[in-house]
């Protein structure tokens, strides 16, 4: 029998394919495409409308760098907000620190969750469980226009800016969550590909800047977001955590009870270099 492969359809001139091993689930009726298959390189490997969301193989490090990276710049991260974030991932890394009090998940998907907690249970790990944590399936932009709570720490885990997606990377939403941080709270986000997707940094930027009193980028590797390391938004109502030195970011990682297996506090620092042509992406 011939091998089937599922061809990612991101990009028109570009696909990264995987060998399937066993197709686990496919539905076509909710309000996003979902199929799961295993792999024989990644593990289980969730899509959704086609683009990739989540492999168990390399989810570490997209989720570590997004999670762990703000709380050790702030360094009092109580409250967070994780919108998107559907497949539980980011609220279990952030759970991992004992300072966190309270920590929503806004979904707009309910599907992705219940799907994820029976087949994905080794991504969220208890986290939907968590005492600490509330699920609300709503809108992100819808909840961020209309709450008044504040948070110290907003991580946007979205999908691309297509489809749903799409609305968490308007200016009217970064306004918002601006609205919605403490004094010193931080917004990361997912920010696509700079090589193959460098419109969505530069539109970022100029879409937070009126916003925030520091905005920027780091770099992560994931491997399955082909074409390049991949760019994760940083914006935060004060310069103080982005200049936190690297003695101050080790004190904190050597204090937490938190393994990691991709996050350093000298990693941490050093993915704010950005090279050249992501540079010029983000020139005022
Ligand atoms: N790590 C992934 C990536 O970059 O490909 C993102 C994973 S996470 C599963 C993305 C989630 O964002 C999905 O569950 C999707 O339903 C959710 N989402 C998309 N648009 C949204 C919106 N407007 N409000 C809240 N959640 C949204």
């Amino acid at each position: 029998m011939t091998p089937a492969w599922y061809r990612e359809r991101l990009y028109d001139h570009w696909q990264q394919s995987f060998l399937v091993s066993r197709e686990l689930y496919r539905s076509t009726d909710g309000l996003q495409d979902i199929v799961l298959f295993e792999t024989p390189g990644f593990g289980r490997v969730l899509t959704l409308d086609g683009v990739i969301q989540v492999t168990t193989g390399d989810e570490f490090v997209y989720h570590e760098m997004l999670a762990h990276l703000p709380i050790y710049a702030h360094g009092a991260v109580r409250t967070a907000c994780v919108v998107g974030g559907g497949d539980g991932g980011m609220l279990r890394e952030i759970l991992k620190h004992p300072g966190i009090e309270q920590a929503v998940l806004v979904e707009i998907d309910g599907a992705v969750v219940d799907f994820c907690r029976e087949y994905l249970p080794s991504v969220s790990n208890g986290a939907f469980d968590d005492p600490r944590t509330e699920i609300i399936i709503t809108d992100g932009i819808e909840f961020m226009r209309a709450t008044d709570r504040k948070f110290d720490l907003i991580v946007v885990d979205s999908t691309d800016p297509i489809g749903p997606g799409e609305v968490l990377f308007s200016e009217a939403f970064y306004k918002d969550c601006a609205r919605c941080l403490t004094d010193e709270g931080i917004v990361v986000n997912q920010n696509g590909v700079p090589f193959l997707q460098g419109d969505e940094v530069t539109q970022t930027y100029r879409r937070r800047k009126p916003h925030f009193a520091d905005v920027g980028f780091f770099l992560a590797a994931v491997p399955t977001y082909v074409g390049g390391f991949m760019a994760l938004g940083w914006a935060s109502k004060s310069p103080r955590p982005r200049a936190e030195s690297v003695e101050t970011l080790r004190a904190r990682f050597l204090a937490a009870p938190v393994t990691t297996r991709y996050y350093t506090p000298e990693l941490h620092q050093a993915a704010f270099a950005l090279p050249k042509f992501v540079q010029d992406l983000i020139k005022d």
